[in-house]
This record gives C-alpha cells, structure tokens and sequence, in this order.
C-alpha cells in the first residue's frame, strides 16, 4: 500500500529472487518495471500516468519492447493497466508481495504448477500459461526454442510469449492462444491477425511457400488443441 513506508531492502530482495525469475521476466521487463515502480509506489503513489515514449528515453529503448513489457506485465499482474489513450497509459503498480502468481499456496510460490501430475483436457484448457515460469517454459519448450512465426531459433534471452488473438476474450492466456516467439517478430506482429503477419513474412522472403504453408497449418492446429505442451 502506498502510505505504508517501503521497506527497500526486502523489495530489492523480493524483485531479484522472487519476482523477476518466478514470472520469467525478460531485461526489457525488468527495466521497465523498475522504472514505474521507482515512479509511482516508491515516492507513494499506487498510480501512474506515463507516456511510453519518454519512458523508452529514459531507459535508452525503443518504444516497441516498452510497449511489450507494459503489456507482459499487465498479463503477469504486476501491474494493471486501468486506461490506454493518446496521452498515455495510466496504471496501478502491485509490489512483489501483491502479485496474486507470487502468494504462497496461489499455483506460485508453492512450485512449478500444473508441472506435477497429468492434468484432464479441461484443465489444460482452463490453465493460464502466463501465470507461472514453469507453465511459460512449457510453451517455449513446445515450439522447441524456434519463433513460431519466422522459425528463427530464439535464445531464452529474447524469448517471448506472443498472444495469436490478442485481445481473445476467453482463453487467452490459453496454450491454445500462446506462442513461443522472437522479440521483433511479437513486436512487429503487434494486433495484426497472425495469418496476415504470416504473409508479409513470406513477402519478405522470411519463408518459404512451404514454411508458409506449414505455418498457416500450425496456427490451425493451435486453435483446435491440437499443440498440447507437455506438462
Ligand atoms: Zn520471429
């Protein structure tokens, strides 16, 4: 809470042991966590209006991965985005202990969750695979650390989690809706349709008619249940 007195060294502590590893963040999110949360609950305020640009300046990035992290965070629940618009974002920042993922018994802290035990369809389907590290390595691990749309190998470090549908209403954090994708390709893709994204790639020469093909046929399989990760 705001008006309580922050106790820095637990929450230094908390953001690299806990926080940072157990969401799986990547540097961007890290940096741009840090920076919202220097600016809002550690001078006492629960919210903050900024503007992605000036935040991009200041931590020396381009407006895309902040835009990114904003999002991935707001995912994670490490923030929430209460209003999108011109101006800016406006969003209430959760400390480390605030995070719901994070709380002792709440499919985080207790361990690698849904990792134990073979799960029924219906709740593989229920399960959000953005909630925890060990459920989000499972995604990275189905498309075998290849970006789903360009099939490009992607080091951990700029691995990301890419929603196909990305304002989907039901199921979006759904193994159905996520993939295992390269930091430009998540970026560039942006609310594009995947198919459509999928086509300027082969117009690029990023794939083949074939690689086309395969991955019209992947997004396909994806959305039918088809690409279970293994759990
Ligand atoms: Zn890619």
């Amino acid at each position: 809470m705001p008006n309580k007195t922050l106790n820095a060294k637990l929450l230094w502590m908390q953001f690299e042991d806990v926080l940072a590893p157990r969401l799986g963040l990547t540097v961007w999110d890290r940096a741009v966590y840090s920076y919202l949360l220097r600016h809002s609950l550690v001078v006492g305020k629960l919210r903050l209006h900024f503007a992605v640009m000036s935040v991009a300046r200041d931590l020396g990035l381009s407006n895309g991965p902040v835009r990114q992290a904003v999002r991935r965070l707001d995912e994670l629940g490490a923030l929430r985005l209460l209003e999108r618009s011109k101006t800016g974002h406006l969003v209430e920042m959760r400390l480390p202990e605030q995070i719901r993922a994070l709380r002792p018994g709440k499919n985080g802290a207790s361990g690698a969750a849904g990792a134990a035990g073979e799960p029924s369809a219906s709740k593989l389907d229920s399960t959000d695979f953005l909630k925890t590290w060990a459920l989000r390595k499972t995604i990275h691990d189905r498309e075998r650390s290849a970006c789903f749309y360009c099939l490009r190998r992607t080091p951990a470090n700029v691995q990301c989690l890419d929603h196909v549908v990305p304002r989907a209403r039901f199921g979006r954090n759904s193994y159905r809706n996520l993939v295992s994708s390269c930091m430009e390709c998540n970026t560039r893709k942006g609310d594009r349709p995947a198919p459509d994204f999928l086509r300027t790639l082969y117009r690029q020469g990023r794939l083949t008619p074939a690689e086309l093909d395969g991955r019209l046929r992947a997004l396909k399989d994806l959305a039918a249940g088809k690409l279970r990760p293994s759990l």
